[in-house]
């Protein structure tokens, strides 16, 4: 009796964490639902009382069985300074981060983007600048820089020449944070620009794509909204989903057509604090697309990415079931037939 007991609750105690991780997934997630954990998960952060969830043993054991299953992207600054899992207070398998210096968005950050967004299904993605940013002030203040830095920072470059031009009162260090804004929303840019995965999965409201600005100082994450004109992008992205030559055409282009960028600007410094009441004044069609989609949307487009993932996911599953029993008749015959005997 006492046995029987004592593997029920070894049952129970094994199982909470693959209900843990259905529970974190990504898919699962609506957009909203997504933004709102990443502010929730900052709020705590920034008021001390962090709860790093996520980080045990049963979190790996599960996310190595079972796979990951992360509710955000999260393209932010190498800088030591922006961490991105301790800033949103959350643990393993929670974030799909990549980190380069300045947040741009070239080709390898925007291939990483796209398996997180597009290959793990995570209803977000967040281009996090930051305060105080050395990438950004070194292209802002004209410093040299060496060896393979050029070709990264020249990323950058289109959201000095874009804020001057808007901005031209404007110098020093309010020069410096008007850029970091604009390098945000070059960023998202340049990913709507190159990654038709990506825009179609934000145009069809499943994954939003929005700005943020970290404050190394307070620790506050700003969020920023989808980007002023993110309709008008995504109504330029080529239709064929494999049009990566066409996208990279159009990105090339636009680089060199200052106009575009002055259409930005403007409206860029406006700030969007929640993750929903904050768009009305800016994109409201494509946050209410972003509701409604889970109602709306069948799963037809997905299929073949539900089959990927969820055949998978329903496999690893099974196995998981396997090892726990495999895991309770071990405990069984190990520790607790002794206590019985
Ligand atoms: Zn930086």
């Amino acid at each position: 009796m006492h046995r029987f007991s004592a593997l029920l609750l070894a049952i129970v105690l094994l199982a909470m964490p693959a209900s843990l991780w259905a529970t974190a997934d990504g898919e699962g997630s609506s957009p909203a639902m997504a933004l709102q954990r990443l502010q929730e998960g900052n709020a705590r952060f920034q008021e001390g009382r962090s709860l790093h969830p996520n980080l045990d043993t049963a979190r790996r054991l599960v996310t190595s069985t079972l796979g990951q299953k992360p509710f955000a992207t999260v393209l932010a600054c190498s800088d030591s300074r922006v961490p991105v899992e301790i800033v949103f207070d959350q643990g393993i398998g929670d974030i799909f981060t990549i980190k380069v210096a300045g947040n741009v968005a070239d080709t390898d950050e925007i291939g990483s983007m796209e398996y997180g967004v597009d290959h793990l299904g995570t209803p977000v993605l967040v281009v996090l600048g930051h305060t105080h940013c050395g990438a950004v002030t070194a292209v802002t203040t004209g410093a040299e820089v060496h060896g393979s830095i050029p070709q990264l920072v020249d990323n950058i470059i289109p959201a000095l020449e874009a804020t001057r031009h808007a901005h031209p009162e404007l110098e020093g260090n309010a020069l410096i944070d008007a850029v970091i804004e604009a390098n945000v929303w070059q960023t998202i840019e340049d990913i709507f620009k190159r990654s038709p995965a990506i825009a179609k999965r934000a145009a069809q409201g499943k994954t939003a794509v929005v700005g943020a600005i970290y404050d190394i100082t307070s620790g506050q994450v700003r969020f920023l909204g989808e980007h002023p004109n993110q309709a008008a992008l995504l109504a330029a992205v080529p239709a064929d989903p494999h049009g990566g030559g066409d996208a990279h055409a159009a990105d090339t282009q636009e680089h060199a057509a200052a106009p575009h960028q002055k259409e930005t600007m403007p409206t860029a410094p406006v700030q969007h604090t929640e993750n929903a009441a904050g768009h009305d004044a800016e994109a409201p069609q494509t946050m209410a697309a972003a509701h409604a989609t889970p109602t709306q949307d069948a799963h037809a487009p997905e299929a073949g990415h539900e089959a990927k993932s969820g055949g998978f996911g329903f496999f690893s599953f099974l196995l998981f079931v396997a090892a726990l029993i495999g895991v309770v008749i071990l405990l069984d015959k190990t520790i607790l037939r002794p206590e019985d005997n």
